[in-house]
């Protein structure tokens, strides 16, 4: 039995069929160029996520490093710097919540550096300063 998946590397959202072959392999049809064939390989085989989360501000209180932003902001938007092996994202997200972050922060610092040997880091998304 085929498995159906949503190609969603491009808009056009290509309608994959797999069957799974005798030597490990898969057979994708519907998709309209190659990359339906990678993503499929990758979503069925090695599936990978972009992890979005927020991480606890070192003494609870923080605001927005934009002129005339929020304040009072106690937690930190953060993400992966990219996809992280989906298995592995629970141990991903605990270590994210262990954090406590000191400010001041900016966009695009890494918070986690190659986090378990992956090649991922986790970045802030927000640049916060102390309250
Ligand atoms: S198979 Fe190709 S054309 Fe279809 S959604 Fe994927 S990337 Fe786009």
């Amino acid at each position: 039995m085929s498995e159906e998946l949503i190609c969603i590397t491009c808009p056009l959202g290509c309608h994959l069929s797999v069957d799974r072959q005798s030597d490990g392999g898969l057979a994708v049809t519907g998709n309209r160029c190659p990359r339906g064939v990678k993503y499929a390989n990758e979503e069925l085989l090695a599936p990978r996520r972009v992890v979005s989360a927020t991480a606890a501000v070192e003494g609870g209180a923080a605001c927005s490093g934009n002129p005339g932003g929020l304040c009072a902001v106690s937690r930190l938007p953060v993400r992966s710097s990219a996809a992280y092996p989906k298995q592995g994202v629970p141990e991903l997200l605990e270590a994210i919540y262990a954090l406590r972050v000191s400010l001041p922060v900016s966009r695009g610092d890494v918070l986690i550096k190659d986090f378990k040997g992956s090649g991922v880091d986790v970045i802030a998304t927000r640049t916060l300063k102390k309250a």
